[in-house]
């Protein structure tokens, strides 16, 4: 299979896989390279390099950096990036922190509701990982609240969605000048999904071309959860604004984001990228 999945998730954040497992699966497929982009982390690198190790597949190195913008989560790819940049290590630290306060209170909120999830079940299936709403979303699950991880979204978790809580993460443009700065290369992330997921507006236009201004590198326009509306409105504002179209997964592991290389970025494109680090 061509190309490289540039979106992908493992038991470092939300996902159901490990890295490795997803390194194993991705040479299984025969992709040209894979893209890890656990939320808010750099914590799987070492394992990911040693399971591609001896095997053909390239992997690029990122995370996917939660920033928020008015009350709304918008997620940025960034590739390549220095895990040592201490100024980014802080705000990760920071978000890391920021999850876990967050968590509580998102638990509070489902207690309030009449649903009794427990904190210390929340942070057991989290493990090592910052804490995302998925994890609090499965603890729900099995107290039977809820028939399905997405179920819980839909009900209940989803941005507004009455125990959503506000990450404070960063502003997007900041998260644009923080990846650059720790030598990175920043796409956003599925667009399309900005606000709650079903009629999703999409991130506004002058937010994407502010990011522009700041580095921005790409769009992720082609993403499995997007509309075919989101997507042509994507690329185009992709090629007005000169930037990169990128696809990825987002590879979760589970159910129907158990979903590994459907979604590819040419070579090509993966070398523009990497050249507009230099630049
Ligand atoms: P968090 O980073 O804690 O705000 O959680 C965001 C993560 O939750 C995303 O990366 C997805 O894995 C998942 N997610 C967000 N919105 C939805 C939704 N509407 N349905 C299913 N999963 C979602
Ligand atoms: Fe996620
Ligand atoms: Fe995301
Ligand atoms: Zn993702």
């Amino acid at each position: 299979m061509a190309g490289f999945d540039m979106h992908t998730h493992s038991t470092c954040s939300d996902g159901a896989t490990t890295v490795e497992e997803n390194v194993r699966r991705a040479v299984a497929l025969g992709l040209e390279g894979l893209a890890i982009t656990d939320h808010d982390t750099t914590d799987g690198f070492a394992d990911a390099m040693n399971a591609a190790d001896g095997t053909e597949l390239e992997l690029v190195l990122g995370t996917e950096f939660s920033a928020e913008h008015d009350g709304v989560s918008v997620h940025v790819l960034g590739y390549w990036i220095d895990p040592a940049y201490g100024p980014l290590r802080a705000e990760l630290d920071r978000l890391r922190d920021e999850r876990t306060d967050r968590a509580r209170r998102i638990v509070e909120r489902f207690r309030g509701l009449g649903i009794a999830v427990s904190f210390d079940r929340v942070r057991e299936l989290a493990g090592e990982a910052p804490i995302g709403r998925p994890h609090i979303a499965q603890a729900v699950v099995e107290l039977g609240a809820a028939a399905s991880v997405r179920e819980v979204f839909d009900r209940y978790l989803a941005d507004g969605g009455p125990a959503y809580v506000e990450k404070h993460a960063v502003d997007p443009v900041r998260a644009v000048e923080l990846l650059v700065a720790a030598g990175g290369v920043a796409v956003l992330a599925h667009p399309g999904l900005y606000g709650r997921r079903d009629g999703a507006e999409g991130v506004p236009d002058e937010l994407v071309a502010a990011m522009a201004d700041a580095g921005l590198a790409g769009v992720e326009a082609d993403h499995p959860d997007h509309s075919a509306e989101h997507t042509r409105r994507y690329r185009d504002l992709a090629a007005s604004l000169r930037l990169e179209v990128t696809a990825g997964s987002d590879h979760h592991g589970e159910g129907d984001l158990d979903r590994l290389g459907v979604a590819t970025t040419p070579r090509e494109v993966v070398e523009r990228l990497r050249r507009w680090r230099r630049a």
